[in-house]
């Protein structure tokens, strides 16, 4: 074994670590012979001195055979996944799973939990009653083949590498990596064995890289290492400046994702899903253009054949399926506060992150890996940037149960919103889009 100190002081004097030292130090830390201590003083040096490409696709591959690949080899059609580098108001994965299923693709989603300000698609399926994210594998295939999408969380053996790393970097200061991030997130979407991979990287207030020059960089990275890995991605760079849709908040996003798919969609959030979604049918081969690939999309919703393939995948898991026809039957809170605006003009501010906090000061989401969600709590925005607002009118609605909570999310939400005499320029929902391997 290469001595975990070299492998440091190389990093620490910015030279550039071969293949070998990489795959010496990741096996080490998972056989015990590399301590925290090793990684949490090289993750600081790769922090502060960055990875190049070679070295970053030499740690994604350490990290995505650190565990057991899924085994999926037995289902013939192509198999494409979505991934988001989180958002608040990000629901987009219960959207894109069953519209591009019904479109004839499988999709093996394996998704998180929420944890700062971001909210996580395990904890918005699981405010239906029953549904379990934890399928045995044996059951992994038969809901793939038989409904073309499992929606669930990471499995103890899917790039343990990076679980044990990801906790070192929440503590250490170094989450915010664009090699870090890249090869985490790789490691685990590659060890899915897809065939394609369109991710969604967030950017404003809500997002891990509020700009876009740091967006553009990771996608870029992501790009990169993909490619190089030979599987096909597309990334899109979109807009969390202010939440996406309207609700914020585990059901209250379930319930929107379910009118969503039958219909009734704000339009932020029908852009973007439908654009992801679009690109997932491009990379499985099911359209020429993208402008096919829109439409399919667009039809298996407006034909019900999405919603149709998400009480499929709901009861698959053994979830509660008549959520889709009533989702009053969402967990629901005691209460609902109006929130009204102090002023007359248009709404300039609808902060993402602010938003995102007050949601988890509710009790929406996490500070703490090991602390409880509160299913029915969170905000639904009746005004975002651009509404013209009068004085009094409701800006958003909080759903609460707990008054001690509620104090600490309303001055978060009197910051978030603001409104002001002239509209402010509207950002683009979608930045940018870049191609990998075709
Ligand atoms: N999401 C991940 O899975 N890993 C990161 O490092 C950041 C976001």
């Amino acid at each position: 074994m290469i001595s975990p100190r070299e492998v440091i002081q190389k990093k620490r004097d910015r030279q550039v670590l071969t293949p070998a030292e990489i795959a010496s130090f990741i096996r080490g830390y998972m056989s015990s012979e590399v301590a925290d201590y090793h990684v949490a003083a090289w993750l600081m040096a790769v922090y502060l001195n960055g990875m190049t490409i070679g070295e970053t696709l030499a740690l994604t591959r350490e990290m995505r055979d650190s565990g057991r690949c899924l085994e999926l080899s037995s289902i013939k059609s192509k198999k494409i996944d979505k991934h988001s580098t989180g958002g608040v108001g990000d629901k987009t994965s219960m959207i894109v799973a069953p519209i591009v299923a019904a479109c004839g693709l499988t999709v093996p989603m394996i998704t998180g939990r929420a944890l700062g300000h971001t909210g996580g698609t395990l904890d918005k399926l699981e405010s239906i009653s029953g549904y379990d994210s934890r399928p045995s594998p044996e059951k992994v295939i038969r809901i793939l083949k038989t409904v073309g999408a499992v929606i669930m969380g990471q499995t103890e053996d899917l790039a343990p590498a990076d679980r044990r790393m990801y906790a070192l970097r929440d503590v250490t200061g170094t989450i915010e990596s664009i090699p870090l991030i890249t090869a985490s997130i790789l490691s685990k979407k590659l060890a899915e064995q897809i065939d394609g991979l369109v991710i969604d990287v967030k950017t404003g207030s809500g997002a891990f890289m509020p700009t876009i020059t740091m967006a553009r960089d990771l996608a870029r990275s992501l790009v990169d290492v993909c490619s190089l890995l030979k599987t096909k991605i597309t990334v899109l760079i979109t807009d969390m400046e202010q939440p996406l849709g309207r609700a914020v908040g585990n059901a209250l996003e379930m319930k929107e994702c379910i009118e969503f798919l039958k219909g009734n969609a704000p339009e932020d959030l029908e852009t973007i899903s439908i654009a992801l979604a679009a690109h997932m049918l491009r990379l499985g081969g099911r359209a020429k253009s993208l402008d096919q690939a829109l439409n399919m999309a667009h039809e298996v919703v407006s034909k019900g054949e999405a919603a149709e393939r998400l009480r499929s995948i709901i009861r698959a898991h053994g979830g509660d399926v008549r959520v889709v026809d009533n989702p009053d039957l969402l967990p629901r809170t005691h209460f609902i506060e109006k929130f009204r605006s102090s002023a007359t003009g248009f709404v300039t501010r609808c902060d993402a992150r602010l938003l995102g906090l007050a949601s988890n000061a509710l009790g929406a989401g996490r500070n703490r890996v090991d602390d409880i969600i509160h299913p029915a709590v969170g905000l639904y925005l009746e005004k975002k940037v651009g509404d013209r607002v009068e004085r009094g009118d409701v800006l958003c609605q909080i759903h609460w149960n707990d008054e001690n909570r509620l104090r600490q999310a309303i001055p978060l939400i009197e910051r978030g919103f603001e409104v002001k005499d002239r509209p402010a320029t509207r950002r683009p929902l979608i930045h940018a889009v870049m191609e990998g391997l075709r």
